[in-house]
């Protein structure tokens, strides 16, 4: 039988459209304490929205402050929010590399760091990355993004033994296409290639991907770390 869900604090970065809005949708239908970051905009109705850019550790820092005031010690983190620059390698200036390494690889590390703080405080933590299907599979055009993405399952598995004695998991979950503006930036013709090649034949919901994380971070997972999770239809079967 599944165990009703402990109420946890909960802070999900980029949490104002796509994945990390629905991430904070479906943890608050769970009766959590949920926060968000965002640069712009707001999160969900039942969520506290506080800003914070993930390229800069001050503004972290303030943002877990505000929620930890707010709604207590953090307990559950969602390394969320990222970026694409998608191009191919001999085009990639310096920028469109670095750029998405210091949001998406250098930006989870700074929000789990501060992250950890509470939680080895707490003996309690979970920790998810938001990866990508492309961080283990690769694509052409994604040479920053994949390496990025790739880079957070070793990461992820380094917690794992840093901080695993002290119950705290670290786990990747790795969605294929979901439908967010990210993806709505891509060419039709490179969707429908996506599509040929996904095993469900289709792209998934944000909420699909909101469902396991929110299990990903539940009591029934405790004994889950240094994990990938797919949620992605197949297509990077084999990873
Ligand atoms: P969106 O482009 O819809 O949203 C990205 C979110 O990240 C926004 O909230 C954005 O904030 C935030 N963000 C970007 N840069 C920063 C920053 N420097 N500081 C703080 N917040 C920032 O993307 P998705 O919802 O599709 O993607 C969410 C995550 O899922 C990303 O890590 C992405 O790589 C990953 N992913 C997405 C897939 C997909 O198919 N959509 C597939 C696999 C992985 P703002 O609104 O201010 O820009």
């Amino acid at each position: 039988m599944t165990t009703p869900p402990t109420p946890r604090t909960v802070l999900i970065t980029g949490g104002n459209r796509g994945i990390g809005y629905a991430l904070a949708e479906e943890f608050v239908a769970q009766g959590h304490r949920v926060a968000v970051t965002a640069r712009s905009g707001e999160g969900p109705e039942g969520a506290l929205t506080v800003r914070a850019d993930v390229t800069d550790a001050a503004s972290i820092d303030a943002a877990f402050t505000e929620v930890e005031a707010a709604l207590g010690p953090i307990e559950v983190v969602v390394a969320n929010a990222g970026i694409t620059r998608d191009t191919l390698l001999l085009r990639m200036s310096e920028d469109d590399f670095t750029e998405v390494i210091d949001a998406n690889l250098t930006g989870a590390w700074r929000v789990v760091k501060r992250a950890s703080k509470g939680m080895l405080k707490a003996r309690f933590g979970r920790i998810i990355f938001i990866s990508s299907v492309s961080g283990l599979l690769g694509a052409a055009g994604q040479v920053n993004y994949s390496a990025s993405k790739a880079g957070l399952v070793g990461m992820a598995r380094s917690l794992t033994r840093e901080l695993g004695s002290r119950n705290i998991t670290a786990n990747v979950v790795a969605p294929g296409l979901i439908e967010t503006d990210m993806t709505a930036e891509l060419p039709d013709a490179q969707l429908a290639d996506y599509k040929k090649s996904i095993p469900a034949g289709r792209f998934a919901t944000p909420a699909e991907v909101a469902k396991v994380v929110a299990w990903v971070a539940s009591d029934d997972a405790a004994y889950i770390s240094g994990a990938i999770i797919p949620v992605d239809g197949g297509l990077g079967m084999g990873h």
